[in-house]
């Protein structure tokens, strides 16, 4: 099996896979309880909150644990009040979970930003801005392209634009990619599962919790922003995860640079459209054959076990078209033969020439 499908999720590393079973004896305990193990379970769960505090450079609380970085960006749109500002300004590529939310929410009026760099600046976002503007959601690495947006300088000008407007982040695909700063974001989402923890737990960061009201009610688990009992496996997963994929991250960096170079010359030899913008992290990247529609090869490489896809494993079912591709205003015939390849530090160049390989026998046979 060649997996080259990171962006999607990550496997678990095994190192946690093996502890789990001790940690999920001796502190199954519910931290709600009173009596001693549950006292020090509690302890523990918190413990895991300050590391990742800690890795983010933030306050303990002001990390609040979620189920997914999904039901995060929810809490985060759908739990803020809109009377006196009811804008939300949005990017068009930003992950369903964002966009979608945003969508669904009818209080709100919402502007979508478009790119055709691919990226977005203070200067796209700009002319939206108005007395009504109370949200604007900017992921900081997008999951199709890799693009990368300085989010935190680009909230930073926002903030000098109008103080009260607050700005949200999905940062899902960014840790240990590109470097993370929260001065001047007000909320910002990570999960696990991408990063070789387990799935169904998140981080969510809530600069002023006051601003928001839980969508669960309940018992009042996570400052009472996120009711029920605490997944405290999940949360020791997220650490180690977090920790492992920093030391690996930042040990490989330089060897994923040249992968990707290495794709950029094998897309540009055989003419493939790159769709990945120079300002990307190098651990994504998108391109177009226009030989064959994405669903062809994807399956093709799947018959010879290469795993890849052509965009985000979460929208491939509700959205049809990749919203990054088309906001790029890309012809139909680049975003219909669009492929992603996400790497991982162990990711070798043997396996990105044996995935062109099996790229060439694809377009040789059916192209
Ligand atoms: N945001 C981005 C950029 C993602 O890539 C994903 C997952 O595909 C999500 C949000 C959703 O994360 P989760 O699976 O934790 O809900």
């Amino acid at each position: 099996m060649l997996y080259l499908d990171y962006a999607a999720t990550y496997p678990v590393y095994s190192d946690i896979v093996h502890n789990l079973h001790d940690i999920v004896n001796k502190y199954f305990f519910n931290p709600s309880s009173l009596y001693e193990p549950a006292i020090i379970t509690k302890r523990f769960y918190e413990n895991q909150r300050i590391a990742i505090a800690n890795y983010l450079n933030v306050k303990a609380d002001n990390i609040i644990f979620t189920s997914s970085a999904t039901e995060g960006a929810n809490l985060i749109i759908r739990g803020l009040n809109y009377k006196g500002r009811n804008k939300i300004i949005l990017w068009g590529a930003e992950h369903a979970c964002v966009y979608q939310c945003v969508l669904s929410c009818s209080d709100v009026k919402s502007a979508t930003l478009e790119s055709y760099k691919g990226y977005i600046t203070y200067e796209d976002i700009k002319p939206y801005i108005d007395r009504d503007v109370k949200l604007v959601c900017l992921m900081h690495v997008n999951n199709e392209t890799g693009a990368t947006n300085d989010i935190n300088e680009i909230a930073r000008k926002i903030k000098e634009c109008d103080k009260e407007i607050l700005v949200f982040s999905d940062m899902v695909q960014s840790f240990a990619k590109i470097p993370v700063k929260l001065d001047n974001i007000d909320f910002a989402t990570f999960s696990a599962h991408k990063i070789g923890g387990l799935r169904g737990i998140a981080a969510l960061y809530v600069r002023n919790k006051n601003l928001l009201k839980p969508l669960i009610a309940g018992g009042g688990q996570e400052f009472g922003l996120r009711s029920g009992t605490e997944n405290v496996l999940g949360a020791y997963a997220m650490v180690e995860a977090m920790e492992k994929t920093k030391n690996i991250y930042y040990a490989k960096h330089k060897h994923i640079i040249d992968l990707n170079n290495c794709m950029r010359n094998m897309c540009n030899s055989r003419n493939y459209i790159i769709n990945s913008p120079e300002k990307s992290v190098p651990y994504i990247f998108n391109f177009s054959t226009l030989k064959l529609p994405s669903e062809v090869v994807i399956n093709g490489l799947s018959e010879r076990g290469i795993y890849v896809s052509n965009g985000s494993a979460c929208s491939s079912k509700s959205e049809s078209k990749s919203r990054i591709l088309t906001s790029m205003a890309l012809d139909d015939e680049v975003i219909n033969t669009s492929i992603r390849v996400s790497l991982h530090p162990s990711t070798k160049l043997d396996d990105i020439n044996e995935f062109f390989n099996a790229l060439d026998e694809i377009i040789y046979i059916y192209g």
